[in-house]
């Protein structure tokens, strides 16, 4: 998720930070074995031995700003990439999933409370290091309200949750550059500014 990782050397191989595209985490052919892989246009990999083909497509993950009255509804993550940073309850979408259905599911799964009524905002690129592999997402951003909250129950990656006026939010503590942008959004669509500018958007 860090912007080293964009920045890491090319052809640089072996997980972790140094990590670039997701293919540079793979050396053998998965279908072979032999090692003669090749990057095919920027998201893919062909085996120079059987011509096996696969392409690392982008990811889809969805996530909310919860309103609740006037507060938003912010998680706290349990787990890195960056664990302790806020974040908004959402997450990767499943197979055969709509991107409204995985969002209400990851809010239940998160936060224990319902909501609806899924209004779009935005999307944005997300880089999501995870295990040592670099997955390239596309995050898309929805705004809605949680008329109760007294279900609420922090769970799966979920380390706690906050309710914060959004203009006390400081766009630097959420774990990942592609909320920050949405965040911006957010305040733009309320015809308010942050205190704090982010990165190339303010
Ligand atoms: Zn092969």
């Amino acid at each position: 998720m860090s912007k080293s990782t964009i920045n890491a050397p090319q052809g640089a191989t072996g997980g972790g930070e140094s990590q670039r595209y997701p293919l540079d985490a793979f050396r053998f052919c998965p279908r072979c074995g032999h090692d003669q892989l090749g990057r095919e246009q920027e998201r893919a990999i062909r085996c120079g031995v059987c011509g096996f083909l696969f392409f690392f497509n982008t990811a889809a993950a969805s996530a909310a700003f919860i309103f609740h009255q006037d507060q938003l509804i912010l998680c706290v993550r349990a787990r890195d990439p960056g664990r302790d940073k806020l974040d908004l309850p959402g997450g990767f979408q499943e197979y055969d999933e709509t991107i409204e259905q995985g969002l209400q599911r990851e809010i239940r799964e998160e936060l224990n409370i319902e909501t609806g009524d899924f209004s779009y905002l935005c999307s944005a690129p997300n880089d999501y290091l995870y295990a040592g592999v670099l997955y390239k997402v596309t995050d898309v951003f929805f705004t809605c309200t949680a008329r109760t909250i007294s279900t609420i129950r922090p769970a799966d990656d979920v380390a706690g949750y906050i309710l914060a006026n959004p203009l006390e939010v400081n766009p630097e503590e959420f774990a990942f550059q592609s909320t920050r942008q949405a965040f911006q959004h957010l305040l733009s669509a309320h015809g308010v500014r942050s205190a704090t500018s982010v990165d190339g958007i303010a």
